[in-house]
């Protein structure tokens, strides 16, 4: 059985990650869903809050493994045996940087395949950082990711009001 990675920041999770989640285990039966830990992002939450955000979304979800690592990626796909790297595809704007992501990740390991997933239209215009931001702005996110999600989501920033 073919193994799947998605690989993301994951900063935070959101109902459009997940989304891509389910279909890609329509596909592929396994999945671990991989928190890059890249530090030139200045993410919102550290790795391990958002490893746990996605383990808490992933128990609803059978076949689901959540991971970091902080290698290229596709180190980590071949240490794990992984043939399958998921992305997903909002808008046209995401598509150039992940062409170029996919075509360098197979010159580097020519075994490994990127996979495209749309998500449902009501999560296609949706990000992470959208979420911060309409938070941050004290908007309302029920919609747009799972309640624990939203709940780390509001402390976190009340903390960073507080600073
Ligand atoms: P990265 O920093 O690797 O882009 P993200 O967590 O922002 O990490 O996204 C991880 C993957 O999930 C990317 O392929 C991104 O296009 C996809 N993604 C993010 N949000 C959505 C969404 N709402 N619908 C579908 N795919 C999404």
């Amino acid at each position: 059985m073919t193994l799947a990675i998605y690989p993301g920041s994951f900063d935070p999770v959101t109902y459009g990650h997940i989304d891509v989640m389910e279909r890609a285990l329509r596909i592929f039966g396994r999945l671990v869903v991989a928190v890059a830990v890249s530090e030139g992002k200045s993410p919102l939450f550290s790795v391990e809050e958002r490893l746990g955000m996605l383990r808490e979304a992933a128990k609803e979800i059978p076949g689901i493994e959540v991971d970091s690592f902080d290698t290229l990626l596709v180190d980590y796909a071949k240490r794990r045996g992984a043939g399958v790297i998921i992305r997903g595809l909002r808008a046209l704007s995401d598509f150039e940087y992940e062409f170029q992501m996919a075509l360098t990740n197979r010159k580097i390991y020519n075994e490994i395949e990127t996979i495209f997933l749309m998500p449902s239209e009501q999560y296609s215009y949706l990000s992470s950082r959208m979420i911060k931001e309409i938070a941050a702005l004290g908007g309302d996110i029920d919609d747009l990711v799972p309640p624990a999600v939203r709940e780390s989501v509001f402390k976190k920033m009340k903390g960073a009001r507080r600073k």
